[in-house]
């Protein structure tokens, strides 16, 4: 068996791609030992499945198609032992699962082969017989020795991205990439993938659907950015010193260079687009420099780095103003930013798929105040492939589908038409008051401000804005706003809503809220710089935006201030005696300000324990429980790998919110919960158990919350939070929320992520 063993062997090596390997070998190794089947089932970890991926001998149509749970039948008794498994009849075997569209059942002999790499199981290479009889150990030990070489291939699939592709063949698939559910609800559309700006490792290879257009541009990008530099080299020739002067001479020759034109044409000519082709070629430059001994000559490598970055923020520019948004834009990045969101026009925005974050990430936040389907931490999207393609977004479990199977699209096609029939029911609550059936009124606030929106959804519906975030309009911009552009930007709120209540947040940038002209580098930002900490450090920062709330507020009177980041009663001071220093300056300069009511968000657990103190401080108190849940269970909520931790049902979260309404109590405060917990119809029931005064949410939860409010008495909910309380789990918290709302009719409002 020696030759037909080293043909198998050099024809998988030499196989143009692993499905074509697979399906070679499966022919030629049955035909070599005169099996009647040979198959290969590859490992699905993500979904706990094996996949036939090859077959010469079972239904051609089952390929793709057919996928066994991990751990049952043979295969799976197979990955189990991570052993041979030589059976004469299979149908006897206690393990022996019957496997329907595959007309196996007319094989009686069995032998599996685990395929396996670093002790991992990647697939089985299985042999059938029609007759029983146990194969031979020359049979054995040929099929073990091509298990090891396919492990190699599969391996190098894996590392390349192939097996994903093989996944999401044409004609439809039923795999789904896993991530997390970060906002509700179902999106059709069309992947539109964006990549952080002029950043030259994060460019994909992409095949060019015009290779001359994509020259054309390279040359526009060269001549700009020949342009961009000449005009700079002018304007500042009488400052520069000798070597900067030598930095623009070098870029003007490299731009010139045709040996750097002619790399990147041929890299276009060769099937790559302009942006892949000129980071492949900068990169190959550069990494030369990297090389040298010489530290003047490998910081060469750096100043063409710098020119590459140039012309690809041109190239960007250009694709970003030519590319037509499809009418359904699925955003699709390994991080994506508000700027990029809100380039989107929000009519053709119909879903969100991020590689990186959690449910609680402010991008998550943001989609859901949209009300735009969003899946996060989807680690596994390889999304350098998934341009064009056609998705469905499962903003309830977290998952995506790319070019889905009509099965799969029918099935969400249904789900969608439910979903609609349950806002058509919610919508008869609209205009109903918000109170429990013994008449105790709790009033629903809306979160707004990073979403930048004309007129917010949910203007009618909700009692005021309980929670306005400011830094959107610091966050699209390219500097910090001044205080007469913030003036408008605020008035329009607060026009927008008023006579009711509009609480306006301090900026609270820093965390995962970055402004791209104030860059804050940090190895924990979460538990850095960020919100009041920065507003401290910089008052003029903090002045401004505080005259520019006051200044908007004259003659309507209707607006609250709010203090992210409370830790210690020194930063409520501070900013109490900078608001009324705000105030008076605005008095003396003739406006008719008047100092509002002043509160501070409790989101830092050392705050919980001081609630009292803070309270007495200031005007009311709100809690931020997306904070507050992270800062209490330790889990940072935009990391992926921790997400399963963070759960804002979890017993010491309640217990804390408990701490805070007894110390607002001490000073007759009134308390909010403005965090996305308070949106969750399970936990709102608790909130209210627990006395809080008001809930402030995104739209999409409002009526939603009414609906579980509307059906529950005040007793009920704090005979609920006492059985909570007895729980020593999120998980279990759940479970008696959730059971209680079904009691009532309410389990359509709480089926996973509703
Ligand atoms: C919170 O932390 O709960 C909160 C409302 O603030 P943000 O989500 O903006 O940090
Ligand atoms: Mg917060």
């Amino acid at each position: 068996m020696l030759e037909p063993l080293r043909r198998i062997v050099q024809a998988v090596n030499q196989a143009a791609s692993l499905q074509h390997a697979l399906d070679t070998l499966v022919g030629d190794v049955k035909r070599a030992v005169g099996a009647d089947v040979c198959s290969v089932y590859l490992t699905d970890p993500d979904h706990r499945e094996h996949v036939l991926q090859a077959t010469d001998g079972l239904r051609a149509d089952a390929v793709g198609r057919v996928r066994l749970p991990l751990n049952r039948g043979l295969i799976g008794w197979v990955t189990e032992r991570a052993d041979v498994v030589n059976l004469d009849d299979a149908y006897t075997h206690p393990r022996y699962l019957r496997v329907h569209d595959t007309g196996e059942e007319r094989f009686h002999g069995f032998l599996g082969a685990p395929i396996m790499r670093n002790r991992k199981v990647l697939g089985v290479l299985v042999l059938r017989q029609r007759e029983a009889r146990a194969f031979s150990d020359d049979v054995v030990s040929f099929v073990v020795t091509l298990a090891a070489q396919l492990a190699a291939a599969i391996a190098l699939a894996r590392s390349t991205g192939e097996l994903d592709r093989m996944r999401f063949q044409d004609g439809g698939s039923e795999h789904f990439l896993s991530g997390l559910p970060a906002s509700p609800g179902i999106a059709f559309g069309t992947a539109r993938v964006v990549y952080p700006a002029a950043d030259l490792d994060a460019v994909p290879d992409r095949v060019p659907a015009d290779a001359d257009a994509e020259i054309a541009a390279f040359r526009a990008a060269i001549d700009a950015v020949t342009t961009d530099i000449a005009g700079l080299a002018s304007r500042l020739g009488h400052v520069l010193r000798d070597e900067d002067r030598a930095l623009f001479d070098a870029w003007r020759l490299m731009l010139e260079s045709e040996a750097l034109t002619a790399e990147v044409h041929e890299r276009i000519r060769a099937g790559n687009w302009a942006q892949g082709a000129l980071r492949a070629t900068i990169c190959e430059h550069a990494a030369v420099f990297d090389l040298m001994d010489d530290a003047y000559l490998r910081e060469r490598g750096c100043d063409v780095r710098d020119l590459g970055r140039q012309v690809l923020m041109r190239l960007q520019q250009r694709d970003a103003a030519t590319d037509a948004t499809p009418p359904r834009t699925i955003l699709v990045g390994d991080e994506i930013s508000a700027m990029q969101i809100a380039d989107v026009p929000l009519e053709s925005l119909a879903g969100i798929v991020s590689s990186r974050g959690s449910s609680s990430s402010h991008m998550a936040i943001l989609a859901r105040g949209m009300g735009v389907p969003a899946a996060m931490g989807v680690a596994e999207c390889p999304v350098g492939r998934l341009e064009g393609r056609e998705l469905i977004v499962d903003g309830y479990r977290g998952r995506v589908y790319v070019s889905p199977s009509p099965s799969v699209r029918a099935e969400y096609e249904r789900l969608a038409a439910d979903d609609r029939e349950l806002s058509a029911e919610l919508e008869e609550l609209r205009g109903l008051r918000c109170e429990t059936t013994d008449g105790h009124a709790l009033p629903l606030y809306l979160n707004t401000g990073l979403v930048s929106e004309q007129r917010p959804h949910g203007i009618e519906e909700s009692a005021g804005v309980g929670l306005y975030r400011t830094e959107l309009p610091f966050m699209v911009r390219d500097r910090f706003p001044s205080e007469s552009r913030q003036v408008e930007h605020y008035r329009r709120v607060l026009e927008t809503f008023a006579p009711r209540p509009v609480t306006i947040r301090t900026l609270d940038i820093g965390g995962d809220k970055p402004l791209p002209y104030f860059p804050i580098e940090e190895s924990n930002p979460f538990l850095g710089w960020r919100g009041i900490r920065i507003t401290r450090d910089h008052p003029e920062i903090f002045i401004t935006q505080v005259r520019a709330m006051l200044r908007a507020a004259i003659g309507l009177e209707n607006l609250k201030l709010l203090l992210p980041m409370i830790t210690t009663v020194d930063e409520v001071d501070d900013a109490l005696l900078l608001i009324e220093r705000a105030c008076d300056e605005l008095c003396d300069e003739g406006y008719d300000a008047v100092m509002p009511p002043v509160g501070v968000m409790i989101e830092v657990p050392a705050a919980v324990y001081q609630a009292d103190a803070l309270a007495r401080r200031v005007s009311f108190l709100s809690v931020g429980t997306n904070d507050l849940t992270q800062y209490l269970l330790a889990v940072d909520r935009n990391n992926t790998h921790v997400a399963s931790l963070y759960d804002d049902l979890h017993p010491a979260v309640l217990r804390a919110l408990m701490t805070v309404v007894a110390g607002a109590r001490v000073h007759d405060r009134e308390v909010g919960v403005c965090g996305e917990m308070a949106g969750d119809p399970l936990a709102a029931v608790l909130l209210l158990g627990i006395g809080v005064d008001s809930l402030s949410m995104s739209a999409s939860g409002l009526l939603r919350v009414k609906g579980v409010i509307r059906s529950m008495s005040r007793a009920r909910a704090r005979e609920l939070l006492r059985t909570a309380l007895q729980c020593e789990t999120g998980n279990a918290v759940r479970q008696v929320m959730i059971s209680a709302l079904e009691d009532v009719g309410l389990g359509g409002l709480v089926r996973p992520g509703r």
